[in-house]
Protein backbone atom coordinates (compact mmCIF):
# COMPACT_ATOMS: atom_id res chain seq x y z
CA UNK A 1 0.00 0.00 0.00
CA UNK A 2 1.48 3.54 -0.94
CA UNK A 3 1.93 5.85 1.92
CA UNK A 4 0.75 9.63 1.83
CA UNK A 5 3.78 11.76 3.07
CA UNK A 6 2.06 15.12 4.63
CA UNK A 7 4.17 18.79 3.30
CA UNK A 8 2.45 22.07 4.23
CA UNK A 9 3.73 23.48 1.12
CA UNK A 10 4.45 21.57 -2.28
CA UNK A 11 6.60 22.97 -5.26
CA UNK A 12 5.71 21.31 -8.66
CA UNK A 13 8.49 22.73 -10.79
CA UNK A 14 12.07 23.67 -9.60
CA UNK A 15 12.79 26.57 -12.08
CA UNK A 16 13.38 29.88 -10.88
CA UNK A 17 9.45 30.44 -9.77
CA UNK A 18 9.05 27.11 -7.97
CA UNK A 19 12.73 26.62 -6.80
CA UNK A 20 12.52 30.32 -5.28
CA UNK A 21 9.30 29.55 -3.98
CA UNK A 22 10.56 26.46 -1.92
CA UNK A 23 13.49 28.25 -0.56
CA UNK A 24 11.66 31.41 0.82
CA UNK A 25 8.66 28.43 2.38
CA UNK A 26 11.27 26.58 4.14
CA UNK A 27 12.61 29.87 5.38
CA UNK A 28 9.57 31.31 6.73
CA UNK A 29 9.64 27.25 8.55
CA UNK A 30 6.91 25.33 6.41
CA UNK A 31 7.63 21.41 5.49
CA UNK A 32 8.34 22.25 1.88
CA UNK A 33 8.93 19.31 -0.70
CA UNK A 34 9.92 20.39 -4.81
CA UNK A 35 8.69 17.93 -7.71
CA UNK A 36 10.42 18.31 -10.80
CA UNK A 37 11.20 16.06 -13.49
CA UNK A 38 13.89 18.06 -15.19
CA UNK A 39 16.80 15.35 -16.89
CA UNK A 40 20.17 16.77 -17.87
CA UNK A 41 22.05 15.91 -21.18
CA UNK A 42 23.49 13.02 -19.72
CA UNK A 43 19.76 12.33 -18.10
CA UNK A 44 20.26 13.04 -14.70
CA UNK A 45 17.73 15.22 -12.99
CA UNK A 46 19.35 18.65 -12.68
CA UNK A 47 17.61 21.48 -10.62
CA UNK A 48 16.46 25.26 -12.23
CA UNK A 49 14.61 24.26 -15.40
CA UNK A 50 15.14 25.39 -18.68
CA UNK A 51 16.43 28.79 -17.58
CA UNK A 52 19.48 27.17 -15.60
CA UNK A 53 19.98 23.80 -18.36
CA UNK A 54 18.79 25.22 -21.46
CA UNK A 55 18.11 28.59 -21.07
CA UNK A 56 18.95 31.97 -19.95
CA UNK A 57 22.63 30.94 -18.09
CA UNK A 58 23.91 28.62 -20.59
CA UNK A 59 23.13 31.29 -23.36
CA UNK A 60 24.86 33.86 -21.51
CA UNK A 61 27.79 31.34 -21.19
CA UNK A 62 27.44 31.37 -24.99
CA UNK A 63 27.26 35.01 -25.54
CA UNK A 64 30.08 36.02 -23.08
CA UNK A 65 32.59 33.18 -25.23
CA UNK A 66 31.46 34.88 -28.71
CA UNK A 67 31.62 38.20 -27.34
CA UNK A 68 35.35 37.52 -26.35
CA UNK A 69 35.97 35.95 -29.99
CA UNK A 70 34.36 38.75 -31.99
CA UNK A 71 36.35 41.46 -29.69
CA UNK A 72 39.96 39.67 -30.43
CA UNK A 73 38.79 39.20 -33.90
CA UNK A 74 37.67 43.38 -34.72
CA UNK A 75 38.52 45.05 -31.56
CA UNK A 76 41.35 44.22 -29.67
CA UNK A 77 44.00 46.27 -32.55
CA UNK A 78 42.04 49.47 -31.90
CA UNK A 79 44.00 48.92 -27.95
CA UNK A 80 47.19 48.14 -30.45
CA UNK A 81 47.14 44.39 -29.52
CA UNK A 82 47.87 41.87 -32.45
CA UNK A 83 46.65 38.18 -31.99
CA UNK A 84 47.79 36.02 -34.75
CA UNK A 85 45.74 32.66 -35.83
CA UNK A 86 43.04 33.77 -33.06
CA UNK A 87 40.43 30.50 -34.08
CA UNK A 88 37.55 28.73 -31.86
CA UNK A 89 36.96 25.48 -30.33
CA UNK A 90 33.14 25.21 -30.79
CA UNK A 91 33.33 21.90 -28.57
CA UNK A 92 35.88 23.67 -26.00
CA UNK A 93 33.20 26.55 -25.87
CA UNK A 94 30.53 23.84 -25.25
CA UNK A 95 32.46 21.68 -22.61
CA UNK A 96 32.64 25.75 -20.75
CA UNK A 97 28.94 25.96 -21.02
CA UNK A 98 28.40 22.59 -19.44
CA UNK A 99 30.15 23.22 -16.75
CA UNK A 100 28.85 26.69 -15.89
CA UNK A 101 25.45 24.86 -16.02
CA UNK A 102 26.15 22.31 -13.80
CA UNK A 103 27.92 24.17 -11.05
CA UNK A 104 24.71 26.31 -11.29
CA UNK A 105 22.09 23.59 -11.23
CA UNK A 106 24.50 21.94 -7.97
CA UNK A 107 24.70 25.13 -6.26
CA UNK A 108 20.45 24.92 -6.38
CA UNK A 109 20.37 20.98 -4.89
CA UNK A 110 22.63 22.91 -1.79
CA UNK A 111 20.39 25.49 -1.25
CA UNK A 112 17.47 22.72 -0.91
CA UNK A 113 19.60 20.68 1.42
CA UNK A 114 20.82 23.59 3.20
CA UNK A 115 17.09 24.53 3.60
CA UNK A 116 16.07 21.05 4.65
CA UNK A 117 13.54 20.86 1.66
CA UNK A 118 12.52 17.43 0.35
CA UNK A 119 13.78 16.93 -3.48
CA UNK A 120 11.54 14.53 -5.47
CA UNK A 121 12.12 13.50 -8.93
CA UNK A 122 8.89 12.56 -11.18
CA UNK A 123 6.42 14.37 -12.69
CA UNK A 124 4.28 15.89 -9.97
CA UNK A 125 0.04 15.41 -10.56
CA UNK A 126 -2.26 17.31 -9.53
CA UNK A 127 -5.30 15.26 -7.35
CA UNK A 128 -7.37 17.58 -6.47
CA UNK A 129 -6.59 20.89 -4.26
CA UNK A 130 -4.47 19.20 -1.49
CA UNK A 131 -2.91 15.86 -3.43
CA UNK A 132 -0.22 15.27 -5.85
CA UNK A 133 0.93 11.93 -6.87
CA UNK A 134 4.81 12.02 -8.53
CA UNK A 135 5.41 9.43 -11.35
CA UNK A 136 9.10 8.58 -11.69
CA UNK A 137 10.58 9.35 -15.02
CA UNK A 138 11.20 6.67 -17.58
CA UNK A 139 13.71 3.76 -17.18
CA UNK A 140 13.32 4.62 -13.38
CA UNK A 141 11.68 1.79 -11.28
CA UNK A 142 10.84 4.13 -8.50
CA UNK A 143 7.07 3.34 -7.50
CA UNK A 144 4.36 6.61 -7.39
CA UNK A 145 4.31 8.50 -4.73
CA UNK A 146 1.48 10.13 -2.93
CA UNK A 147 2.15 13.77 -0.88
CA UNK A 148 -0.38 16.04 1.07
CA UNK A 149 -0.24 19.57 1.42
CA UNK A 150 -2.43 22.40 2.62
CA UNK A 151 -0.53 24.63 -0.07
CA UNK A 152 0.20 23.40 -3.71
CA UNK A 153 2.59 25.43 -5.56
CA UNK A 154 2.37 25.29 -9.72
CA UNK A 155 5.14 26.79 -11.84
CA UNK A 156 5.75 24.08 -13.93
CA UNK A 157 6.49 26.88 -16.67
CA UNK A 158 6.66 26.83 -20.21
CA UNK A 159 8.25 25.54 -23.22
CA UNK A 160 9.25 26.18 -27.22
CA UNK A 161 6.06 27.03 -29.18
CA UNK A 162 6.66 24.86 -32.87
CA UNK A 163 5.28 25.77 -36.25
CA UNK A 164 3.53 23.17 -38.05
CA UNK A 165 5.43 24.08 -41.12
CA UNK A 166 8.89 23.35 -39.33
CA UNK A 167 8.77 20.45 -37.34
CA UNK A 168 11.74 20.36 -34.68
CA UNK A 169 14.17 17.47 -35.63
CA UNK A 170 16.69 18.12 -33.06
CA UNK A 171 19.26 18.14 -35.97
CA UNK A 172 18.46 20.62 -38.54
CA UNK A 173 15.71 22.16 -37.54
CA UNK A 174 15.92 23.40 -33.74
CA UNK A 175 14.60 24.98 -30.69
CA UNK A 176 16.41 27.49 -28.61
CA UNK A 177 17.95 24.42 -26.40
CA UNK A 178 18.99 22.93 -30.15
CA UNK A 179 20.63 26.43 -30.95
CA UNK A 180 22.47 26.44 -27.64
CA UNK A 181 24.35 22.96 -28.87
CA UNK A 182 25.74 23.59 -32.10
CA UNK A 183 29.13 21.27 -31.80
CA UNK A 184 30.22 23.52 -34.95
CA UNK A 185 29.59 26.87 -36.02
CA UNK A 186 26.90 27.02 -39.39
CA UNK A 187 28.00 28.27 -42.16
CA UNK A 188 24.42 29.36 -43.02
CA UNK A 189 21.93 29.65 -40.22
CA UNK A 190 18.34 30.78 -40.48
CA UNK A 191 16.62 31.94 -37.47
CA UNK A 192 12.17 32.49 -37.45
CA UNK A 193 11.65 35.43 -35.02
CA UNK A 194 13.57 38.01 -34.59
CA UNK A 195 12.29 38.18 -30.62
CA UNK A 196 14.38 37.90 -27.61
CA UNK A 197 15.72 34.24 -28.36
CA UNK A 198 16.46 35.02 -31.77
CA UNK A 199 18.27 37.58 -31.23
CA UNK A 200 20.39 36.19 -28.63
CA UNK A 201 21.47 33.26 -30.41
CA UNK A 202 21.49 34.85 -33.44
CA UNK A 203 23.96 37.26 -32.42
CA UNK A 204 26.08 34.28 -30.98
CA UNK A 205 26.87 32.38 -34.16
CA UNK A 206 27.00 35.84 -35.91
CA UNK A 207 29.72 36.60 -33.98
CA UNK A 208 31.55 32.83 -34.46
CA UNK A 209 31.30 33.31 -38.16
CA UNK A 210 27.85 31.95 -39.28
CA UNK A 211 25.63 33.96 -41.85
CA UNK A 212 22.74 34.49 -40.13
CA UNK A 213 19.15 35.05 -41.57
CA UNK A 214 16.50 36.02 -39.14
CA UNK A 215 13.13 35.80 -40.48
CA UNK A 216 10.58 38.22 -38.41
CA UNK A 217 6.62 38.28 -39.66
CA UNK A 218 5.96 41.23 -38.04
CA UNK A 219 6.88 44.71 -39.84
CA UNK A 220 7.93 46.21 -36.69
CA UNK A 221 11.40 45.44 -35.23
CA UNK A 222 10.90 44.36 -31.17
CA UNK A 223 7.48 46.08 -31.20
CA UNK A 224 7.82 46.30 -27.35
CA UNK A 225 10.88 48.23 -27.17
CA UNK A 226 11.28 52.29 -27.78
CA UNK A 227 10.47 52.66 -31.02
CA UNK A 228 13.69 55.14 -31.83
CA UNK A 229 15.69 52.25 -29.70
CA UNK A 230 14.97 49.53 -32.02
CA UNK A 231 15.30 51.49 -35.06
CA UNK A 232 18.70 52.03 -33.82
CA UNK A 233 19.69 48.47 -32.69
CA UNK A 234 18.04 47.23 -35.90
CA UNK A 235 20.35 49.46 -37.59
CA UNK A 236 23.38 48.21 -35.35
CA UNK A 237 21.99 44.50 -35.65
CA UNK A 238 22.30 45.14 -39.68
CA UNK A 239 26.09 45.94 -39.59
CA UNK A 240 27.25 43.43 -37.56
CA UNK A 241 26.04 41.24 -40.34
CA UNK A 242 22.69 40.33 -38.80
CA UNK A 243 20.31 39.66 -41.90
CA UNK A 244 17.05 40.56 -40.38
CA UNK A 245 13.79 40.35 -42.35
CA UNK A 246 10.80 42.19 -41.14
CA UNK A 247 7.22 41.48 -42.59
CA UNK A 248 8.64 38.01 -43.82
CA UNK A 249 6.28 34.88 -42.84
CA UNK A 250 7.52 31.49 -43.12
CA UNK A 251 5.41 29.42 -45.18
CA UNK A 252 7.44 26.12 -45.55
CA UNK A 253 10.06 24.51 -45.12
CA UNK A 254 11.79 21.32 -46.39
CA UNK A 255 15.26 19.10 -45.86
CA UNK A 256 17.80 19.41 -48.43
CA UNK A 257 21.09 17.18 -48.46
CA UNK A 258 22.72 19.64 -46.42
CA UNK A 259 19.95 21.62 -45.10
CA UNK A 260 16.83 22.67 -45.25
CA UNK A 261 14.92 25.24 -47.75
CA UNK A 262 13.34 27.89 -45.89
CA UNK A 263 9.88 29.17 -48.26
CA UNK A 264 8.79 32.45 -46.73
CA UNK A 265 6.45 35.51 -48.13
CA UNK A 266 8.16 38.48 -47.75
CA UNK A 267 7.71 42.32 -48.72
CA UNK A 268 9.53 41.03 -52.09
CA UNK A 269 6.67 38.07 -52.26
CA UNK A 270 7.34 34.65 -52.02
CA UNK A 271 11.04 34.06 -51.13
CA UNK A 272 13.48 30.89 -50.85
CA UNK A 273 16.51 30.26 -48.85
CA UNK A 274 18.57 27.39 -48.39
CA UNK A 275 20.65 27.00 -44.78
CA UNK A 276 22.45 24.85 -43.09
CA UNK A 277 20.56 24.86 -39.52
CA UNK A 278 17.55 26.32 -38.66
CA UNK A 279 16.23 27.97 -35.19
CA UNK A 280 12.54 28.05 -34.65
CA UNK A 281 12.17 31.06 -32.01
CA UNK A 282 8.36 32.25 -32.08
CA UNK A 283 7.81 32.38 -28.38
CA UNK A 284 6.93 29.79 -25.38
CA UNK A 285 3.67 28.88 -24.04
CA UNK A 286 2.60 27.33 -20.69
CA UNK A 287 3.90 23.94 -19.88
CA UNK A 288 0.82 22.14 -18.06
CA UNK A 289 1.14 18.56 -19.80
CA UNK A 290 1.39 16.17 -17.27
CA UNK A 291 0.00 18.31 -14.68
CA UNK A 292 -3.70 16.79 -14.83
CA UNK A 293 -5.28 19.49 -14.68
CA UNK A 294 -8.50 18.66 -16.99
CA UNK A 295 -8.93 16.23 -13.98
CA UNK A 296 -8.61 18.04 -11.14
CA UNK A 297 -10.75 20.89 -12.50
CA UNK A 298 -8.03 23.62 -12.80
CA UNK A 299 -8.77 26.22 -14.60
CA UNK A 300 -6.64 27.42 -17.65
CA UNK A 301 -7.50 30.18 -20.47
CA UNK A 302 -7.93 29.90 -24.28
CA UNK A 303 -3.95 30.41 -24.36
CA UNK A 304 -3.41 27.76 -21.99
CA UNK A 305 -2.22 29.72 -19.17
CA UNK A 306 -3.30 28.86 -15.50
CA UNK A 307 -5.84 31.60 -14.33
CA UNK A 308 -4.70 33.22 -11.45
CA UNK A 309 -6.18 36.05 -8.80
CA UNK A 310 -4.12 39.02 -7.94
CA UNK A 311 -2.64 37.00 -5.07
CA UNK A 312 -1.67 34.15 -7.38
CA UNK A 313 -4.48 31.72 -5.96
CA UNK A 314 -6.32 29.48 -8.54
CA UNK A 315 -9.63 28.12 -8.75
CA UNK A 316 -9.24 25.12 -6.51
CA UNK A 317 -8.52 26.42 -3.17
CA UNK A 318 -4.54 26.23 -1.51
CA UNK A 319 -3.61 25.41 -4.72
CA UNK A 320 -1.51 28.49 -6.32
CA UNK A 321 0.22 29.15 -9.35
CA UNK A 322 3.41 31.53 -10.18
CA UNK A 323 6.26 31.76 -12.92
CA UNK A 324 5.42 31.63 -16.93
CA UNK A 325 2.82 29.23 -16.23
CA UNK A 326 0.40 31.99 -15.59
CA UNK A 327 1.56 34.04 -18.34
CA UNK A 328 3.03 37.79 -18.16
CA UNK A 329 6.27 38.79 -19.05
CA UNK A 330 8.36 35.09 -19.23
CA UNK A 331 11.28 36.37 -17.01
CA UNK A 332 12.62 34.32 -14.64
CA UNK A 333 13.49 37.07 -12.69
CA UNK A 334 9.35 37.91 -12.53
CA UNK A 335 8.54 34.42 -11.82
CA UNK A 336 11.29 34.29 -9.13
CA UNK A 337 9.53 37.49 -7.02
CA UNK A 338 6.17 35.95 -7.24
CA UNK A 339 7.55 32.73 -5.43
CA UNK A 340 8.99 34.78 -3.22
CA UNK A 341 5.13 36.56 -3.03
CA UNK A 342 3.68 33.54 -2.79
CA UNK A 343 5.23 32.38 0.06
CA UNK A 344 5.01 34.58 2.16
CA UNK A 345 1.47 35.30 1.61
CA UNK A 346 0.81 31.29 2.30
CA UNK A 347 3.54 32.26 5.96
CA UNK A 348 0.62 34.76 6.44
CA UNK A 349 2.45 37.56 5.41
CA UNK A 350 1.82 40.64 2.99
CA UNK A 351 4.06 38.78 0.12
CA UNK A 352 3.80 41.69 -3.63
CA UNK A 353 5.18 41.80 -6.57
CA UNK A 354 5.43 45.45 -8.59
CA UNK A 355 4.56 44.59 -11.86
CA UNK A 356 5.11 48.23 -12.94
CA UNK A 357 8.43 47.84 -12.36
CA UNK A 358 9.74 44.06 -14.20
CA UNK A 359 13.57 44.70 -16.21
CA UNK A 360 13.63 43.40 -19.42
CA UNK A 361 17.12 43.28 -20.74
CA UNK A 362 17.85 41.68 -24.23
CA UNK A 363 21.50 40.26 -24.00
CA UNK A 364 22.79 41.41 -28.03
CA UNK A 365 25.43 43.70 -27.96
CA UNK A 366 25.24 46.31 -27.57
CA UNK A 367 22.50 45.20 -24.93
CA UNK A 368 18.80 46.63 -24.71
CA UNK A 369 16.84 46.87 -21.25
CA UNK A 370 14.20 48.62 -20.45
CA UNK A 371 11.46 49.44 -17.31
CA UNK A 372 8.48 50.81 -17.33
CA UNK A 373 6.25 52.83 -20.03
CA UNK A 374 7.14 53.22 -23.71
CA UNK A 375 6.20 56.97 -25.31
CA UNK A 376 4.11 54.86 -27.40
CA UNK A 377 2.17 53.79 -24.47
CA UNK A 378 2.03 57.03 -22.70
CA UNK A 379 0.39 58.25 -25.74
CA UNK A 380 -1.90 55.72 -25.98
CA UNK A 381 -3.00 56.14 -22.56
CA UNK A 382 -3.33 59.84 -22.84
CA UNK A 383 -0.76 60.67 -20.39
CA UNK A 384 1.81 63.93 -20.36
CA UNK A 385 5.21 63.18 -20.39
CA UNK A 386 8.72 64.79 -20.94
CA UNK A 387 11.76 63.00 -22.35
CA UNK A 388 15.21 63.27 -22.06
CA UNK A 389 17.41 61.34 -24.53
CA UNK A 390 21.80 61.21 -23.88
CA UNK A 391 23.97 59.00 -26.01
CA UNK A 392 26.94 57.00 -24.81
CA UNK A 393 29.09 58.61 -27.49
CA UNK A 394 29.23 61.90 -25.10
CA UNK A 395 30.12 59.43 -22.48
CA UNK A 396 33.83 59.36 -21.35
CA UNK A 397 34.12 56.03 -20.26
CA UNK A 398 32.22 54.52 -23.06
CA UNK A 399 34.62 56.04 -25.55
CA UNK A 400 37.27 54.63 -23.44
CA UNK A 401 36.48 51.26 -23.62
CA UNK A 402 35.59 51.86 -27.50
CA UNK A 403 31.87 51.30 -26.90
CA UNK A 404 29.95 54.66 -27.81
CA UNK A 405 26.90 53.12 -29.75
CA UNK A 406 23.26 53.58 -28.55
CA UNK A 407 21.70 56.45 -25.69
CA UNK A 408 19.62 56.52 -22.83
CA UNK A 409 16.09 57.76 -22.67
CA UNK A 410 14.28 58.93 -19.91
CA UNK A 411 10.88 59.92 -19.24
CA UNK A 412 8.77 61.22 -16.85
CA UNK A 413 5.68 62.60 -16.21
CA UNK A 414 5.53 66.32 -16.97
CA UNK A 415 3.11 66.89 -14.10
CA UNK A 416 4.75 65.32 -11.42
CA UNK A 417 7.89 64.53 -12.89
CA UNK A 418 7.63 60.80 -11.52
CA UNK A 419 10.25 58.55 -13.97
CA UNK A 420 7.42 56.85 -16.01
CA UNK A 421 10.15 54.48 -17.64
CA UNK A 422 13.76 54.19 -18.92
CA UNK A 423 14.77 52.69 -21.90
CA UNK A 424 18.86 51.63 -22.86
CA UNK A 425 20.23 50.87 -25.88
CA UNK A 426 24.29 50.14 -24.72
CA UNK A 427 27.26 48.56 -23.57
CA UNK A 428 26.41 46.61 -19.85
CA UNK A 429 22.74 48.23 -20.27
CA UNK A 430 21.33 45.25 -17.95
CA UNK A 431 23.43 46.40 -15.50
CA UNK A 432 22.48 50.17 -15.46
CA UNK A 433 18.73 49.62 -15.96
CA UNK A 434 18.88 48.39 -12.31
CA UNK A 435 19.54 52.17 -10.96
CA UNK A 436 16.49 52.81 -12.88
CA UNK A 437 14.18 49.57 -11.95
CA UNK A 438 15.19 51.10 -7.64
CA UNK A 439 14.24 54.58 -8.79
CA UNK A 440 10.68 53.51 -10.15
CA UNK A 441 10.77 51.39 -7.26
CA UNK A 442 10.95 54.38 -4.31
CA UNK A 443 8.85 56.53 -6.80
CA UNK A 444 11.78 58.65 -7.61
CA UNK A 445 11.43 61.92 -10.04
CA UNK A 446 13.82 62.54 -12.84
CA UNK A 447 14.96 65.85 -10.75
CA UNK A 448 15.36 62.99 -8.08
CA UNK A 449 17.88 61.16 -10.35
CA UNK A 450 19.40 64.42 -12.05
CA UNK A 451 20.48 65.33 -8.50
CA UNK A 452 22.09 62.49 -7.63
CA UNK A 453 25.94 61.81 -7.97
CA UNK A 454 26.92 59.66 -10.40
CA UNK A 455 30.84 58.36 -10.35
CA UNK A 456 33.03 59.80 -13.29
CA UNK A 457 34.07 58.22 -15.40
CA UNK A 458 31.45 55.80 -15.72
CA UNK A 459 28.65 54.21 -18.04
CA UNK A 460 26.50 55.28 -15.31
CA UNK A 461 26.64 59.11 -16.11
CA UNK A 462 24.58 58.37 -19.14
CA UNK A 463 21.93 58.03 -16.99
CA UNK A 464 22.64 61.06 -14.76
CA UNK A 465 22.95 63.09 -18.27
CA UNK A 466 19.04 61.39 -20.01
CA UNK A 467 17.59 62.65 -16.50
CA UNK A 468 19.46 66.21 -16.53
CA UNK A 469 18.38 66.34 -20.60
CA UNK A 470 14.81 65.70 -19.21
CA UNK A 471 15.10 69.40 -18.15
CA UNK A 472 17.25 70.14 -21.33
CA UNK A 473 20.10 70.98 -18.86
CA UNK A 474 22.25 67.72 -19.98
CA UNK A 475 25.85 69.11 -19.45
CA UNK A 476 28.22 66.62 -21.96
CA UNK A 477 25.30 67.18 -24.88
P1 LIG B 1 9.41 36.32 -28.56
O1 LIG B 1 7.96 36.43 -28.31
O2 LIG B 1 10.36 37.24 -27.87
O3 LIG B 1 9.70 36.47 -30.15
C1 LIG B 1 9.13 35.63 -31.11
C2 LIG B 1 9.11 36.36 -32.44
O4 LIG B 1 8.75 35.44 -33.46
C3 LIG B 1 8.09 37.48 -32.49
O5 LIG B 1 8.72 38.67 -32.90
C4 LIG B 1 7.07 36.99 -33.52
O6 LIG B 1 6.50 38.03 -34.28
C5 LIG B 1 7.92 36.09 -34.41
N1 LIG B 1 7.17 35.07 -35.15
C6 LIG B 1 6.15 34.31 -34.71
N2 LIG B 1 5.73 33.46 -35.69
C7 LIG B 1 6.52 33.69 -36.77
C8 LIG B 1 6.60 33.13 -38.10
N3 LIG B 1 5.78 32.15 -38.49
N4 LIG B 1 7.54 33.61 -38.96
C9 LIG B 1 8.39 34.61 -38.57
N5 LIG B 1 8.34 35.17 -37.33
C10 LIG B 1 7.44 34.71 -36.44
O7 LIG B 1 9.75 34.80 -28.26
P2 LIG B 1 11.15 34.05 -28.06
O8 LIG B 1 12.27 34.88 -28.59
O9 LIG B 1 10.94 32.68 -28.61
O10 LIG B 1 11.28 33.98 -26.50
C11 LIG B 1 10.29 33.27 -25.75
C12 LIG B 1 10.09 33.87 -24.38
O11 LIG B 1 11.23 33.66 -23.59
C13 LIG B 1 9.82 35.35 -24.46
O12 LIG B 1 8.62 35.63 -23.79
C14 LIG B 1 10.99 35.97 -23.77
O13 LIG B 1 10.59 37.04 -22.94
C15 LIG B 1 11.59 34.85 -22.94
N6 LIG B 1 13.05 35.01 -22.96
C16 LIG B 1 13.60 36.08 -22.31
C17 LIG B 1 14.95 36.29 -22.38
C18 LIG B 1 15.54 37.48 -21.70
O14 LIG B 1 14.93 38.01 -20.79
N7 LIG B 1 16.70 37.98 -22.12
C19 LIG B 1 15.77 35.44 -23.11
C20 LIG B 1 15.18 34.39 -23.77
C21 LIG B 1 13.81 34.19 -23.69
Amino acid sequence: MTTTKNYDVVVIGAGPAGYVAAIRCAQLGLKTACVDEWLDEHGNPSLGGPCLNVGCNPSKALLDSSHHYHHILHQVKDHGITVDGARIDVVAMQRRKSKVVTMLTRGIAGLFKKNGIERLVGTGRLIGSEKVTVTALKGSNEPEKQLSAKHIIIATGSHPISLPQTPIDGVNIVDSSGALAFEEVPQRLGVIGAGVIGLELGSVWNRLGAKVTVLEALEDFLPAVDRDLASDALQVFKRQGLDIQLGSRLTASARTETGVRISYQGPQGERQIEVDKLVVAVGRKAYTEGLGAEQAGLELDERGFIVVDEHWQTNLQGVLAVGDVIGGPMLAHKGSEEGVAVAERIAGQAGHVNYETVPWIIYTWPEIAWVGSTEDELKNQGIDYRSGTFPFMAIGRARAMGEAAGKIKIIGDTNTDRILGVHIFGPQASELIAEAVVAMECDASTEDLARTIHAHPTLAEAMHEAALAVDDRAIHF
